[in-house]
Order: structure tokens, then sequence, then C-alpha cells
């Protein structure tokens, strides 16, 4: 066992079973360790041995001179004992599954997989067509619950039906769309089951003791912060549209349906009694192939023209960073990042877009970036997979013109 200078024993990492996956650190209160080439390395004059790392380890890589009981053992004494599954809460409003609900029932499947369990639909109405898309993209089985007061929207009956839901099924895990109205629910729910829940993750994985690791930004998004739910059952999170992807549908996959009543009549807590649809005339810029962004650096409203032109070529729209917003000259739903939309298209083209961490944070799903940009040094440059430096007033109509004489698709696939 390794040992500092003054002759005390001091934790000690097995390099090949170490995911990588930092918790160490954040447990770590005497900054003793640090990742080097993606391994946790322990300075052994800074390791008190208080062994907090390696109770913590996912992947028992941490060891001590002394037995250490794990603290995840907990958890999974727990988990493995009544709850079982990854639930998914497929999001039903007016007559369709939100999107994103399909893309975490995508990244359920996947995790499941891995853990040798089932992808579980959890439905609240909805109709047959619901039920037989969430076997098709992915859900082994659908607990569809009724209620005759389910047709209008309230956070607090619809939650508590969820939370009903969870504590009948039991799933250890249960992920939720950051929507509007999965954000509400996710909250009242996680409060009514006790258990802890983390909001907007980034990323989600899965250790080999089945802890969800659940990655946010956190301090105004210049840190990621991985989270575990170690006590608590189910472990919650939810995942804002379009950072996850589907999977494709596959109509010949086989699972169950089964209908839950629920009986409970919601209290005369304020009620909605009409829903108006929005007029807002602002597409969902989540849902387009290629995004053209402008930042601070387009400075003419006069260029918007042209950048619609660029936008309308490779078959997508324009949205924006935050401070264009904050100028009134485009609707906050155009915003991406952080506190905007998270977007994933085939081709993210920013344009005097400096590449600000709380930007980026919305746009790691991109598939291909491209940046225009007057300095090379911007951090948006540096993370794009081309980048044209100059000024965008003199770039932009070549690249139209490049476009109209070459085709978009060209463009997409990277061709330069
Ligand atoms: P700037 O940082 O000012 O960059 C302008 C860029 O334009 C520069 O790189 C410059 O080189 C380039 N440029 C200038 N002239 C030209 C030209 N003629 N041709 C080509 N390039 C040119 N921001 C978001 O976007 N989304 C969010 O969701 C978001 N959330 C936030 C949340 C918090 C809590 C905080 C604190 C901030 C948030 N921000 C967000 C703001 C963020 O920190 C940045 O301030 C913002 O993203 C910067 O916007 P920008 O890149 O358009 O402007």
């Amino acid at each position: 066992m390794p040992k500092n200078s003054k002759g005390k024993d001091v934790a000690e990492v097995i390099s090949s079973k170490c995911s990588g996956c930092q918790i160490c650190i954040a447990e770590c209160a005497f900054d003793a360790i640090i990742m080097e080439d993606g391994v946790a390395l322990i300075d052994p004059e800074k390791c008190t041995g208080c062994t907090l790392c390696v109770s913590s380890c996912p992947s028992d890589a941490i060891i001590f001179s002394r037995p250490v009981r794990k603290r995840s053992s907990r958890a999974s004494a727990e988990a493995n004992g009544t709850w079982r599954g990854i639930a998914v809460f497929l999001e039903y409003k007016s007559g369709k599954v939100a999107d994103v609900s399909w893309e975490l029932t995508g990244k359920a499947r996947e995790m499941a997989d891995k853990m040798g369990t089932e992808v579980i639909g959890f439905i609240l109405g909805g109709d047959d067509a619901a039920c037989s898309d969430a076997i098709a993209m992915g859900c082994d089985s659908v607990y569809r619950m009724q209620s005759a007061h389910f047709e209008s929207y309230t956070a607090g009956y619809f939650g508590e039906a969820l939370a009903e839901l969870t504590r009948q099924i039991k799933p250890e895990i249960l992920l939720i769309g950051a929507t509007h109205r999965g954000s509400e629910i996710s909250g009242l729910c996680a409060t009514k089951l006790e258990t802890g829940l983390t909001a907007d993750c980034t990323e989600l994985d899965i250790t080999d003791d089945r802890l969800l690791v659940m990655t946010r930004p956190t301090f105004g998004g210049n840190i990621m912060a991985t989270i575990l739910c170690r006590e608590k059952r189910p472990q919650m999170s939810t995942v804002r549209p379009g950072v996850m992807k589907k999977r494709d549908r596959d109509g010949s996959r086989k699972g169950t349906v089964k209908t839950i009543y629920y009986s409970v009549v919601p209290p005369e807590y304020p009620r909605i009694l009409q829903t108006i649809p929005s007029v807002s005339e602002t597409a969902d810029i989540s849902s387009f192939k290629s995004l053209i962004v402008l930042g601070k650096g387009v400075n003419s409203s006069l260029h918007y023209g042209m950048l619609e032109e660029l936008a309308h070529l490779l078959g997508g729209t324009l949205a924006c960073s935050r401070p264009l917003v904050e100028a009134g000259l485009f609707p906050y739903e155009r915003q991406v990042g952080q506190t905007g939309r998270t977007v994933s298209p085939r081709l993210y083209v920013g344009i005097g877009v400096s590449g600000a961490v709380q930007h980026m944070a919305g746009i790691q799903g991109s598939e291909k970036i491209i940046a225009i940009n007057s300095d090379r040094n911007s951090p948006m440059v540096s993370m794009a997979d081309y980048s044209i430096i100059g000024d965008y007033a003199e770039i932009v109509p070549l690249l139209i013109e490049r476009i109209k004489a070459r085709g978009a698709e060209a463009v997409l696939k990277g061709e330069r």
C-alpha cells in the first residue's frame, strides 16, 4: 500500500478500473485527486487517508490498506430489492407524445441493455397508437394510467398521478423531459416520492452498480457537475429536448401494455377551463436540420435578409445568442444555449458568435459546427469543425453563391 512522506497510508487508484467519472474528485475535501490521461491520480502528500474516495468510487477503482464500507452498497440494496427497470414519462399532449420522450426512450434503452433490465413507458391518458409507438421506440412495457380528469392539465394532479404510478411499478430510474410540463411534474413527483431529482441533465450514464450518473452544467455553466442519487429510489432526472438522440422506430418490437385506473378526484384548486393554442409565429428551432445562429457580431439587421436566404438554402432557420434576445432583436424562442433551447441540428453555423460556455451548453449535440468569425482566437473557432475567418458581411454572400452553384448537400456533408 502506498504511503506519504510521513509514513501514513494513502489511497491508491487501480488505473485499469478507473472509468474517469471524476466522482472521487468531487468527494475529496483535500484536493488530493487530479485527472491525468482520463484516469484519477492521488497526490500522496495531500491524501489524509479519510477514504471518502474509496467509498464513493462506483467502479471499485480506489483501494486502501483497511477495508472500507462501500457507500453505494446501501443504494444497491434498495435498488436490488424491489425497484427495477428504467421508466420514461411519455408526455402526451394534444394527441401526441413529445419528441423528448422518444429521445429519452432511446437513452433508456441503451442504459437498460447495459444493466440487463427493461424500459418501461409511463403515460397519463394517451391512446392506443401512443402505446404501440412506445414499444416501437424501445419500451418493453407500457403502463397507461387512465382517469377522467386527465383531459385538462393541472400540475398537482398529474404530479400525484405519476407519483402513484411510480409507487406501484417501482422503477429504479425515472426519466422525464424538461419541457414546461415535465419540469413542473418532475419536481412535484420527486417531492411526493421523497427522492432526489437532477434537472436539465446534458448526459446520463450508468455505473456497474446501477447508479445513474447525471451530468449537468452548474455555476452559470462554467463547470459540469456529476450527481448521483445513492440512497433513494427512483433516481430521477430531467433532460431538455434535443439533447439525446431518438432511436429509429422498429415496428417489429413486441411489448406489453397495461392499463391502470386512477380514481382519485382532483381537489378544487384552480383548474384550467380552456386552453387557447399559442398564436406565436415562431417555429420550433430544434426541429430544423440546419441552424444559422446569429451572435452579437452580426451588427446590422439590414443583413437579416441575406442570412435568412442562407438559412433557407440550407433547409434551416435563424436562431441567435442571448444578447440578441436581450436587445429585443429576436424572440426568446430563438435563443440557443443554457437558458435558451438545446439543439442538435445536422449543421450549426455560428455567425458572429464567440462560443461562451453558456451558449455551447446548448449545441453539444450538433453534428457539424461551422464558425464564421472575425476573431480566429474565439472559443467558437477552436471548437468548430470548420471555420471561416473574416467579416461575415463579406463571407455570407460568397457562401450563398457557392451553395447555389454546388448545392447545400455538399456543405451538409462537410465538403469544402
Ligand atoms: P460576443 O461574446 O460579444 O461575441 C461576438 C462575436 O462576434 C465575437 O467572437 C467576435 O469576434 C465576432 N464578430 C464581431 N464582428 C464580426 C464580424 N463582422 N464578422 C464575424 N464575426 C464578428 N448566451 C447564449 O447565447 N445563450 C444562453 O442560453 C446563455 N445563457 C446564459 C446564462 C447565464 C447564467 C449567463 C451568465 C450568461 C448566459 N449567456 C447565454 C451569455 C453568454 O455568457 C455570452 O455573453 C453570450 O453567449 C455572448 O453572445 P455572442 O457570442 O453573440 O456575443
